[in-house]
């Protein structure tokens, strides 16, 4: 067991190999810090469905490493070490890592909607992720991790809260507003989880996995829906969240808006989907994607999760940690679906 404040000069890497579909666990050299970053010694990192899409090779041109990557966008650990031009107060701070690093520059960055950044990089894509016993992150990246929340459960505030918060800002929170949530997976669920904290009460859930629709009905005492049984929801639902990337799951929630609804488009769609413009017009219906979040954001879901009451809800939509050496075994039982979230821990 590795000392805390100790830095060594190799690290235990996760290093997935597109040819062969599986990982290795390598000892890799410490990467060499910049003066803008810090070294963090991870202590969770989850796995996230956009990891599934990299593994298929789907996102090819954004991915740093043609042969070989380390996946990873979403983690917790403790600064380590930090570059010359680094802000002091960040030495053994408990953090949580935004998956994006904004350049800071661009229209974007200049007026706070960081995640729309011109020049954005990614963590596990455009450079080597957190499945790994340390990680590289520029200071930009970091939040910091309020001691009443555990690593594995912090670990879901860098993506999967933030994409459901972020997700949420776009709507107006109304106490009779119905909702429609495509997929309860990690971020299908959270977006739930934060709904019922936020006050919202008739939320309703599209998923046809058995386990998910489990966790659903348990976590949020959602009504749960499948393909056939969705018909009754028709022309019901003032706002559907999307989280599935599925064509037909966004047709049922299309079908599903009242009159002025709102759709907000989350999951990843691999291709151009058909939706009927007409309908869209005579009823109004606004659509919107989300994507990240901002800084101003994150302070505000951190305080919300901060209570303890939050924080222990939340820690429900996490069904799995492995330690990292399992990772085969933790990407198998994600892309099953027959699991809410899945951590490593280190
Ligand atoms: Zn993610
Ligand atoms: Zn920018």
């Amino acid at each position: 067991v590795r000392k805390l404040g100790e830095i060594y000069k190799n690290m235990k890497n996760s290093v997935y190999s597109f040819r062969e579909k599986r990982f290795h666990l390598v000892d890799s050299l410490l990467p060499k810090i910049k003066s803008d970053e810090v070294l963090v010694r991870i202590k969770a990192s989850a796995l996230c469905g956009t990891d599934l899409h990299i593994m298929k090779g789907e996102l090819m041109d954004k991915v740093y490493g043609k042969k070989n990557i380390t996946l990873g966008h979403e983690w917790t650990g403790f600064v380590e070490k930090i570059g010359k031009k680094v802000n002091k107060k960040w030495l053994g701070k408990r953090v949580f890592g935004s998956p994006h690093i904004p350049c800071g520059k661009c229209k974007y960055c200049k007026i706070g909607k960081e995640s729309l950044c011109d020049h954005q990089a990614i963590f596990g894509m455009t450079r080597p992720g957190a499945h790994a016993e340390y990680l590289l992150a520029p200071e930009s990246t970091l939040f910091t991790l309020p001691d009443k929340i555990d690593f594995a459960t912090g670990a879901l505030l860098s993506d999967t809260v933030s994409t459901a918060y972020h997700a949420i800002k776009k709507i107006e929170l109304k106490s009779r507003n119905k909702y429609l949530i495509l997929g309860s997976g990690p971020v299908g669920l959270t977006i739930g989880v934060l709904l019922k904290i936020l006050g919202q009460k008739n939320i309703n859930i599209l998923e046809k996995s058995p386990y998910r629709t489990g966790i659903a009905k348990k976590l949020l005492g959602a009504n749960v829906f499948n393909e056939k049984n969705s018909l009754v929801l028709r022309r019901t639902i003032d706002v559907v969240f999307d989280t599935t990337g599925s064509e037909k799951a966004l047709e049922i929630g299309f079908h599903s808006l009242v009159r002025g609804g709102q759709l907000i488009i989350i999951g990843i769609h691999n291709k151009p989907f058909m939706l009927d413009s007409l309908r869209l017009m005579y009823r109004e219906i606004a659509i919107m994607g989300s994507f990240g979040y901002s800084h101003q954001e994150a302070a505000e879901f951190t305080k919300l999760f901060c209570q303890g009451k939050n924080s222990r809800e939340l820690a429900r939509v996490i069904s799995h940690k492995f330690s990292i050496s399992k990772v085969d075994q933790a990407y198998k039982m994600f892309s099953s679906h027959n699991c809410g979230k899945v951590v490593l821990i280190n």
